[in-house]
């Protein structure tokens, strides 16, 4: 499958359609995920294009694993969660629903009580709240 650059997360790297945001740099966004599989869900970016690990340039893989290792510290204190799964997807049969490379970052608080994977939204709101409390994480780092 060949890169879509109108998929959502190009766009929100463009700035054409919004995102709760918690950090961002020259090569890398993170912001909340809309259909959270715990509270505090998180997904980094790489601005650049690529549509999974294969195809992805190695610089953009590495900033965003610089990247999620700096959220997910900061995601874990922030939520104080016992545990912390990160997660990344490619191809459809691995459950890849957004053709733009990212990696999740779910709190895990009690083993087996995660939401299913992009199901259900969660209010704007609620995860606003959420991402205040990262972004105040990050900066006591
Ligand atoms: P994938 O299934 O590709 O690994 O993950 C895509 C993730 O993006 C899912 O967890 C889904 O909830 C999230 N997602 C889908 N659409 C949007 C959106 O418009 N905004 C945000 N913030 N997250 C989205």
């Amino acid at each position: 499958m060949a890169y879509d650059p109108n998929n959502i997360f190009a766009r929100m790297v463009r700035g054409e359609i919004p995102c709760i945001k918690v950090y961002e740099d020259a090569d890398t966004l993170a912001f909340m995920d809309i259909m959270p599989q715990s509270p505090g869900h998180t997904l980094v970016i790489p601005k650049v294009a690529g549509e999974s690990l294969f195809d992805s340039e190695p610089a953009a893989v590495l900033a965003a694993m610089r990247t999620t290792q700096r959220v997910a510290r900061a995601v874990a204190r922030a939520f104080e969660a016992p545990g912390t799964i990160v997660t990344q997807f490619n191809g459809p049969v691995a459950g890849q629903t957004v053709f733009h490379l990212h990696f999740h970052i779910i709190p895990a608080y009690v083993s087996g009580t995660l939401r299913p994977h992009a199901r259900e939204r969660v209010d704007g709101a609620v995860l606003e709240s959420q991402a205040v409390r990262i972004r105040a994480a990050l900066l006591a780092t």
